[in-house]
């Protein structure tokens, strides 16, 4: 019920909503999803995991979509391992260390997971998944098998790491590399994916930037769960936040709880929003320089949703008690404006706008927060260069030249969204004329 008063107290992303579900055509058939009953099975398990990815990776195009379900079911299985306390960390950081040589198998699985985790079915039912492995081309396999001991690796060595443990999180040098192992990573995968399939420029992978790009995908996303999860994660006994930013505002991290403590922890959160607002530039390179459209949108998605996410999260006592989520409307709303890369600036400038207006003056790290914003803005300026005045051309800067490679693409989907909203307004007017008539000739 709730969702429904949100949506009609909302009546923009009300439109967006039902656009979405009801107008807007998905790019691509999905009908070879469902080609064999091992691929169908595959299929299912990805939904009963996450129906948000699920819907994102349907959306994708058939080139990749099975190479990125796949790889997705892999690290879920992986995870599904890590997070489950009930195993034997002896037993658990040998199957995580090992798991990478399983994808050789074709009939590996694993039962040793607690009977009520809900994702253990990944691990059962693994050989369904190798199957649809081995049937990728060899490059992507390999870009899997990689990826997936690095972090297998990666979680095992923190499982180990007695300090990790006991202390938390310590230096923003830390939290950065504890986000490269959990998110850092899958960055890296998608875009060697992305590249291979010859879905975005070269230099993505292969330039001398490329590691800050996406990886900074990665931590971005990561940053903004990490902040927005403290209540979550401290009921569960956990924290991410690093010690180096917080120790700023309190000597413990459970101080934030108490109330008298409430606009330290509202410093603090502003604290480490200012620190995940580092890696914008690095995530509007990027998106700049993927030319597939779905191969865009499946990227500029989560991100677009981070932005919204800080910007709820921002100067947000609430976030000190429960786990605060943008609404439902808003995500759709989100999701049809992310596909031009005009688009997903937009909604970025949109966010930081509201959050420098938001800014307490009495923030202690009110000048920085404003650097950070003005960087950003500045960068933008850089991208289009479309405020220049009569006469003055454009400086072909590295960025420039990316966008308007980017742009290309950009028009064409732009028929698309006009053609969307035609539909939109005239089914509108449709259940409009009818209500009026049922209206008329009942009275
Ligand atoms: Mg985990």
């Amino acid at each position: 019920m709730g969702k429904v008063l949100d949506l009609a107290l909302h009546p923009l992303e009300l439109r967006a909503a039902l656009k979405l579900k009801f107008i807007r055509q998905p790019l691509f058939s999905t009908n070879d999803t469902r080609a064999t009953p091992q691929l169908e099975r595959c299929y299912e398990l990805l939904n009963l995991t996450s129906r948000s990815f699920a819907a994102v990776i349907m959306e994708l195009h058939p080139e990749l979509r099975n190479v990125i379900m796949v790889f997705y079911l892999i690290l879920r299985a992986l995870d599904t391992v890590e997070d489950d306390m009930t195993i034997d960390p002896q037993l658990k950081v040998k199957v995580l260390r090992e798991f990478d040589s399983k994808l050789d198998t074709t009939d590996w699985s694993f039962d040793g997971n607690d009977l009520k985790e809900k994702d253990r079915v990944v691990l059962t039912e693994f050989p369904c998944i190798l199957g649809e492995y081995h049937k990728l081309k060899p490059e992507y396999q390999k870009v899997i098998k990689r990826i997936t001991g690095l972090m297998g690796n990666g979680m095992a060595d923190y499982i180990l790491d007695e300090n990790f443990n006991l202390n938390g999180v310590q230096t923003v040098t830390d939290y950065d590399k504890y986000c490269h192992y959990v998110a850092g990573l899958v960055g890296d995968g998608l875009t060697e994916l992305i590249v291979l399939a010859g879905f975005g420029s070269d230099d993505l992978y292969h330039g001398k930037n490329s590691f800050q790009l996406y990886e900074s995908m990665g931590l971005f996303l990561q940053k903004t769960n990490i902040i927005r999860d403290y209540a979550e994660d401290l009921d569960d006994g956990r924290s991410f936040w690093p010690k180096e930013i917080w120790s700023e505002y309190a000597t413990k991290l459970t101080d934030f709880r108490d109330p008298k403590n409430t606009q330290k922890g509202v410093d603090c959160i502003n604290h480490l929003v200012l620190n995940a607002l580092t890696h914008v530039i690095d995530v509007l390179t990027y998106l700049s320089s993927i030319h597939e459209q779905s191969s865009f949108q499946f990227c500029a998605i989560p991100q677009v949703m981070a932005i919204a996410t800080l910007a709820k999260v921002f100067n947000n006592p609430e976030v000190l008690r429960k786990n605060v989520k943008i609404r439902k409307g808003t995500t759709c709303d989100l999701i049809l404006n992310s596909r031009t890369l005009k688009g997903c600036v937009d909604i970025f400038q949109y966010y930081l706008r509201d959050m420098k207006q938001r800014l307490p003056v009495e923030d202690p790290n009110y000048l920085k927060f404003n650097i950070q914003v003005a960087k950003i803005e500045q960068f933008i300026e850089e991208m289009f260069q479309d405020n220049l005045p009569a006469g003055v051309e454009p400086r072909e800067t590295m960025i420039y030249l990316k966008v308007q490679e980017r742009l290309k693409w950009d028009t064409q989907v732009i028929p698309r969204v006009q053609e969307e909203d035609y539909k939109f307004n005239m089914a509108l007017s449709v259940v409009f004329c009818v209500l009026l008539s049922f209206y008329f000739f009942t009275k």
